[in-house]
């Protein structure tokens, strides 16, 4: 048998590596849903439309009311690594919007046809911001009375519909509507596997995957979360906690839109923090600016930084201004929690157990966070029993790394351990400080 000879190492050409990226993003239709979502929720939309035809697989259309694009911006919106939020390295460890990485509509526009329609808001009359920074370069002029529109084809401007890059004129509201139709067209094998998995058994098709309703429905309540926030902890420190109750009260219903009503009964309010999260944030955020980076780090890691209690004194009386450039305040342990918890006696036969987490509103993963959380139950119930637990993390920005995973579903937190520690026992202490009746149920 001839055996193969080495060959030369070469670069793989840009397409090609596009192409594998766009494939790790973009897994099924559900993915470019979510990333579609993120997106609108960066742009600070307030509504927003979503719709599918046969699971996505034809067409999703998503249509916001967010800030919208300038026209310029249309040419590079789905160019790979092409973004407006993050400028420098260092904004990752600080970053608050979903996206980052300029991936998403690149990978959308390599596996599927992709048409952007967009309209700066609050513009009428005047520049339709077509000038501004990088504007002399071309002459170009936007109106804006009229939103603009382009088609994508593998991360480019579609050649055979627009001469120069030039985005179309076109009728719209203020916000963005992102159109993504024949999804996996050129990659017939995936194409095939979901449509297969459509016909399957009407529950576990394309269509109504619970996954999907899941993802796209978990959304809701970190919007809220985002609307709500900054208010509900002003009032709450003035003895006021009837906002609270309305945002638990809103969790529960969106957990009973997407899950059932019959898990809605049996859900805790599950509360508990540690630090002050905003003191560490900003003194994080006070030495990054102040260059105290990456070169540091490491040894202060080493050094064993002084944790948690003594970080609170940095703003309790207001005087924030006046805090210490501390650059261990960046590794002290500081975490909020809210959530919701099923109670020991939830048991629902056919429902299986749901975990959704979401840290400093992003939706993501976290096993070890998982395990210690579900441990708690394994513990109280009797065997088979299910939970359902969401839990909303608060922690310093710079606690956690989103940028572990293409589809950025996992992330990496500082403190981990603790965090697994510290919300395991609150959830443990949720569950048992009201459930005495089961507990002498299981006994029996
Ligand atoms: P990322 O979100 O990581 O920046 P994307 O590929 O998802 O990358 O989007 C690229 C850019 O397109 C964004 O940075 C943003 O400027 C713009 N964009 C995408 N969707 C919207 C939207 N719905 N409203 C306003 N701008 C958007
Ligand atoms: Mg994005």
């Amino acid at each position: 048998q001839p055996r193969a000879k080495s060959r030369k190492i070469r670069p793989l050409p840009k397409d090609v590596v596009d192409r594998i990226a766009a494939g790790e993003v973009v897994q099924r239709p559900v993915s470019v849903v979510k990333e579609l979502l993120e997106n609108s929720l960066d742009a600070d939309s307030l509504r927003i439309d979503v719709s599918t035809v046969r699971g996505g697989l034809d067409s999703i259309t998503i249509i916001d009311d967010g800030t919208g694009m300038r026209p310029s911006d249309l040419r590079l919106a789905c160019e790979r690594h092409c973004t407006s939020k993050l400028v420098a390295a260092d904004d990752l460890r600080s970053i608050r919007t979903f996206g980052f990485r300029g991936e998403a509509l690149a990978s959308a526009s390599m596996v599927a046809r992709v048409c952007i329609t967009t309209r700066l808001r609050g513009d009428a009359g005047g520049r339709a911001g077509g000038g501004g920074e990088d504007g002399e370069e071309e002459e170009e002029r936007f109106s804006s009375n009229c939103a603009y529109k382009m088609s994508y084809r593998d991360g480019r401007p579609d050649p055979a519909q627009h001469s120069n890059s030039k985005p179309k004129p076109a009728a719209g509201r203020h916000g963005t509507t992102v159109a993504v139709r024949d999804i996996f067209h050129s990659i017939p094998s995936r194409r095939r596997a979901l449509e297969g998995a459509g016909r399957r058994g009407g529950e576990g098709g394309v269509r109504s995957d619970p996954e999907r309703a899941a993802e796209r429905q978990a959304v809701q309540p970190s919007e809220q979360d985002n609307s709500g926030d900054r208010q509900s902890q002003q009032v709450n420190e003035d003895g006021d906690d009837e906002l609270e109750k309305q945002r638990t009260a809103a969790a529960k219903d969106v957990v009973g839109h997407v899950f059932g009503n019959a898990v809605v009964g049996e859900l805790l309010p599950l509360k508990a923090g540690e630090g002050d999260v905003d003191a560490v944030n900003l003194a994080s955020l006070r030495a990054m600016q102040q260059g105290v980076s990456a070169g540091n780090e490491g040894k202060e890691e080493g050094a064993e930084p002084e944790e948690g209690p003594n970080e609170s004194n940095v703003d309790s009386d207001g005087n924030k201004g006046a805090s210490q450039p501390n650059q261990q305040s960046r590794f002290a342990f500081a975490y909020r929690a809210t959530g919701l918890v099923t109670n020991a006696s939830y048991s629902v036969p056919k429902s299986s157990s749901a975990f959704l987490l979401f840290v400093n509103d992003r939706l993501v993963e976290c096993s070890s966070i998982r395990r210690a959380v579900e441990g708690i139950y394994a513990d109280t119930l009797p065997k088979g029993g299910k939970c359902f637990v969401y839990l909303s993390l608060e922690v310093p920005g710079s606690h956690v790394d989103v940028n572990v995973h293409p589809t950025k579903r996992e992330v990496a937190l500082l403190h981990e351990d603790k965090l697994c520690a510290a919300l395991s026992g609150a959830v443990r202490e949720t569950v048992s400080g009201r459930d005495a009746s089961r507990t002498f149920t299981v006994a029996d």
